[in-house]
């Protein structure tokens, strides 16, 4: 029999077609489900860092859509837990899809605020709900015990080949390697310099460093040495005792680096010992507990961790620490406008807010009662007698601080909303004990206040008031550099 050319078309389609009806068969039928099949975190973070956790997920049916993630999780030491809500909104097909999800150094729900400070946790338990196209939501809940630990930062040392003792090559530097100069190394004194003349000689070293988030270099040699002076990028900077200080806003090429130069000046007939030039630095992460009591976003200011964030971008960038903040809680205060009044509210408030029994537990630097916190960051825009406070104890600042945008302090104006991150700076930078300077004695920075009223007027013409700029002197940072310090333990 001879088949016309339109039954082997037919014939030939059939096939496919039976293939096609069973694939439909099959969606239709196969039950569609998912399962939680592993998770996966990192065993160790530093404190600051988010937790990025892997869940891997068997898809069976058809595609589903994930909404949302629930992952509770426990502080060991004394069992607070906390359930840590994410939008996921992710469709996935048929098969083993694996998702990250992220969660924040604090993490809040609707009672409890916990923060990752170092120690050790446990992820108990994780449910994840999805939604096939035609089906109702299916929701998988897994019991779990994974525990992470959250250690401090290491120290991360920016000149690598640093200790002239060890390495006594310079080869990582370039020299300025004068001929009347004598070189020889010791493995106990360093690179050791002599100078045979009668009169004073330069030597210079010069390198490109990453100096983001370090306000200082170390130098350390002995010897008879007239000065030191050190550059970056043609800065003159300010070397006090052995430690160079940067200010923050030299140039940079393209990796972050500025060039520094050290120069010795070497006396006549006299020789120094170069042990090592070290740039060591270590991220802080300070854990803050913001309160706030009518915190006016309605009318021209940001949410509170935003300029928190705004702020803490610059010590970052200047001194390694950043101020992570919690979701604001809120609290409430009788009329008043003494910051200690409304200090004395808060403290009591937080026992609820942060569940610190008894309250914020003051100290200078970090307290081991505070549950994690490092600072207690109280926010009305009520009217004060000052704009912000930190308050001292013994001679040292206290941790915590108040904040009152809607002051007394300066004639009854308000804070500007494009002045509030440099309030937050320079009350934060209170908490890591830099001073007030004054305009009278002191050149502009965002510590620096005017000494009188016409000083006031002038600064605000001219763009050089506290809460318009963002600089810091050199003194200020490596003093607070110093102090972060207190918040580890
Ligand atoms: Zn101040």
């Amino acid at each position: 029999m001879r088949l016309s050319r339109k039954k082997v078309a037919a014939l030939a389609f059939l096939p496919l077609l039976l293939i096609g009806m069973s694939a439909y068969l099959a969606v239709q039928f196969l039950p569609t489900t998912f399962e939680i099949q592993e998770i996966h975190i990192s065993s160790n973070i530093s404190k600051g860092d988010p937790l990025t956790v892997g869940v891997k997920l068997a898809i069976k049916g058809t595609p589903i859509t994930f909404s949302k993630a629930i992952i509770q999780v426990e502080r060991k030491q004394d069992t607070r837990s906390v359930s840590y809500g994410v939008t996921l909104d992710k469709e996935l097909t048929i098969g083993t899809h694996t998702i990250k999800i992220t969660i924040p150094p604090i993490i809040a729900d609707n009672k409890t605020v916990l923060p990752l400070t170092i120690g050790t946790f446990e992820i108990t338990s994780i449910s994840i709900a999805g939604k096939p196209s035609t089906k109702p939501m299916i929701t998988k809940q897994k019991q779990l015990n994974l525990s992470f630990t959250v250690n401090r930062a290491q120290v991360e040392e920016r000149i690598r080949e640093h200790d002239f003792r060890e390495n006594t090559t310079l080869e990582a530097w370039e020299t300025s390697n004068p001929k009347n100069l004598e070189y020889k190394t010791d493995s106990n004194r360093g690179l050791v310099i002599t100078n045979p003349t009668s009169e004073v000689v330069s030597f210079k070293l010069r390198k490109w460093v990453n100096l983001t988030g370090i306000p200082a270099i170390h130098v350390n040699y002995t010897g008879g040495v007239d000065t030191i002076i050190a550059r970056a990028n043609d800065t003159a900077l300010y070397p006090i005792l052995q430690t160079i200080g940067f200010s923050s806003f030299a140039a940079m090429d393209q990796l972050g680096r500025q060039l520094v130069e050290i120069e010795f000046l070497i006396s006549a007939d006299n020789e120094i010992a170069i042990q090592n030039i070290r740039a060591p630095t270590k991220h802080r992460a300070i854990f803050l507990a913001v309160m706030s009591h009518s915190w006016d976003t309605g009318s021209g200011y940001d949410e509170i961790t935003d300029d928190i964030a705004e702020a803490s971008m610059r010590f970052e960038q200047a001194l390694n620490v950043s101020f992570i903040p919690s979701p604001p809680r809120y609290f409430d205060y009788p009329a008043t406008t003494d910051l200690a009044t409304i200090r004395d509210y808060a403290v009591i408030a937080s026992e609820e807010a942060f569940g610190i029994p008894g309250g914020w537990r003051a100290e200078t630097g970090y307290s081991a009662e505070n549950k994690g916190f490092d600072v207690l960051f109280i926010a009305t825009n009520e009217t004060a007698d000052h704009y912000g406070i930190v308050f001292a104890q013994g001679g040292e600042p206290t941790n915590y601080l108040v904040i009152a945008a809607q002051s007394k302090e300066a004639y009854g104006v308000r804070v500007q909303a494009e002045w509030v991150d440099n309030l937050f700076q320079h009350e934060l930078s209170h908490i890591l004990w830099a001073l007030d300077r004054w305009s009278s004695s002191d050149p502009p920075s965002v510590m620096t206040k005017p000494s009188s009223v016409q000083d006031a007027l002038q600064m605000l013409n001219s763009g050089t008031l506290w809460l318009q700029i963002t600089n810091w002197l050199v003194e200020d940072q490596i003093r607070m550099y110093t102090y972060r310090d207190r918040f580890e333990f």
